[in-house]
């Protein structure tokens, strides 16, 4: 048996007469061309949408953000990558008639309209609300950790300097005693160790001095940590790792896991993110009401009850913190708070009715307790380590319980939302390749995730309506 063979290199081939015949019409490279240019570039913040009088043209916008959208959707992002495509890509060769803008005007494109590439994200969730791809009824939210251009080593929180300092005080002490022993003629080594631990101890002062100069920093402007390469990233734990990077949030909508609203910041938890993020997904998909579902990462009482203020219902499951919870003694869900009574009925079966109001940070919570009832108590080494337990209420509680109760209603809404959220991140990460930023400032990696999350969108949209269909909504 031989092998299928290809054509002999010198051969005269009769090659299509044009670059239209090496494009299938359902390439996704000809519903980018009537997507961007049905856009108003202008109103979405792009720059020089209107050519100079005077001077040598530069390239429409247009054509570069065709140039962007095709590089996301095709795991290309690197300005250099996307230089060498448009030589040899027939699709692009296509998509730009031939452009062939070089790597550094390419890169100027993308950091320069940083801040339009929302919009234009934005304008594709109005397209997808076009072609009734969003259920409408409930998101999942939640947040990922992406890789900043920072290695781990060049970031430093205050705590970290304090002991690297600490250690450099160590090892200076070390290499003065050591001289000091030289100079009493008591040194064991050979001749030259002088020289050398001269030359140590300069190379620690010296780290030591500006270690210490970047504390001084952190002190300065209260922040909690100082990264070198980007000034912006923070270290963030997630799980077992932790990742110098950003935290980009996204909502889902759980019909077909189309993001409808995404939004990156550097704070290092999920915490009070929850009604921003759902909120503007609402405003997105035009809704009086929406349910919002998240994992017990975003359950803040302040949040949850933004998000009944602003018509979102939302479900949070309450996570076990706490000291009672980690000595394995009885979680706070084992006392039933009795509104009549105003007073909690604890696993004792007896009523923790002594109050203590107290305010932290506006955040005003009641301590309920019952000392006389603790103190003749039979299991009380199951339920506190003190002599009395104590229960601490936040003064609008009843948000956290109406809503413990819609999800005892609806359990299985929890899964939904693990399988709704793991999507689009599974996709990003995984098979988009899209789980580190190219760029460095918070500004600037906002604009690359609205490129990566509508690339997301847009190969979901393929998958559901193809083509063609979104040619027609676009063109209809
Ligand atoms: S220790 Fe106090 S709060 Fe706990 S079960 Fe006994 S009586 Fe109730």
């Amino acid at each position: 048996m031989a092998y299928i063979e290809g054509h002999a290199r010198d051969q005269s081939l009769l090659l299509p007469a044009s670059v239209e015949d090496y494009v299938a019409a359902d390439s996704p490279v000809r519903f980018i061309d009537v997507f961007v240019d049905d856009l108003d570039l202008g109103e979405a913040g792009f720059h020089r949408t209107r050519p100079k009088a005077t001077g040598r043209p530069g390239y429409d916008p247009a054509d570069m953000l065709k140039l962007y959208l095709y590089g996301y959707l095709n795991r290309v992002r690197s300005s250099r990558r996307l230089e060498a495509e448009a030589t040899r890509n027939l699709e692009l060769i296509w998509l730009l008639r031939g452009l062939r803008p070089d790597y550094k005007t390419i890169a100027d494109f993308r950091r320069d309209n940083r801040g339009a590439f929302k919009a234009v994200f934005r304008t594709f969730v109005v397209l997808c609300r076009k072609l009734d791809l969003f259920g409408r009824e409930l998101l999942a939210v939640d947040g990922t950790r992406l890789k900043a251009v920072n290695n781990p080593g060049r970031n430093f929180s205050r705590a970290k300097l304090a002991r690297y300092i600490a250690a450099a005080d160590e090892r200076l002490e070390g290499y003065l005693a050591e001289l000091d022993a030289i100079d009493r003629g008591e040194d064991g080594h050979g001749p030259g160790r002088s020289e050398a631990l001269a030359a140590k101890i300069a190379h620690v002062r010296e780290r030591r001095q500006a270690q210490a100069a970047m504390l001084e920093q952190l002190n300065a402007s209260g922040e909690s940590q100082i990264s070198l390469t980007d000034p912006d990233a923070r270290a963030m734990v997630t799980g077992q790792k932790t990742t110098v990077g950003y935290n980009a949030q996204v909502a889902v909508d759980a019909k077909h896991k189309l993001i409808v609203e995404q939004h990156v910041t550097n704070a290092a938890t999920d915490m009070g993110l929850l009604a921003s993020t759902a909120g503007a997904a609402k405003v997105a998909l035009d809704l009086e009401r929406i349910d919002a579902v998240a994992d017990m990462g975003y359950y803040k009482g302040e949040d949850i009850e933004a998000c009944e203020a602003n018509g979102i219902t939302p479900y949070v499951a309450r996570p076990e913190r706490g000291s009672a919870v980690a000595n394995g003694r009885f979680p706070k869900e084992r006392f039933a708070y009795d509104p009549e009574a105003d007073a909690y009925r604890c696993p004792g079966g007896r009523l923790l009715d002594t109050r203590y109001r107290s305010v932290t940070n506006g955040h005003v919570s009641i301590q309920y307790s019952s000392p006389a009832a603790c103190a003749a108590c039979t299991i009380r080494a199951r339920c506190t380590g003190s002599r009395w337990r104590r229960i601490n209420r936040w003064e609008n509680e009843a948000v956290l319980e109406r809503m413990a109760k819609r999800l005892a209603a609806r359990p299985g809404i929890l899964n939904i939302r693990r399988e709704t959220v793991e999507h689009p991140f599974g996709s990003i990460k995984q098979w988009m390749n899209q789980g580190a930023f190219l760029m460095r400032g918070l500004e600037k990696v906002r604009g690359e995730f609205s490129l990566t999350a509508l690339a997301y969108n847009l190969r979901r949209a393929i998958t559901l309506v193809g083509i063609p269909g979104l040619i027609r909504a676009v063109t209809a």
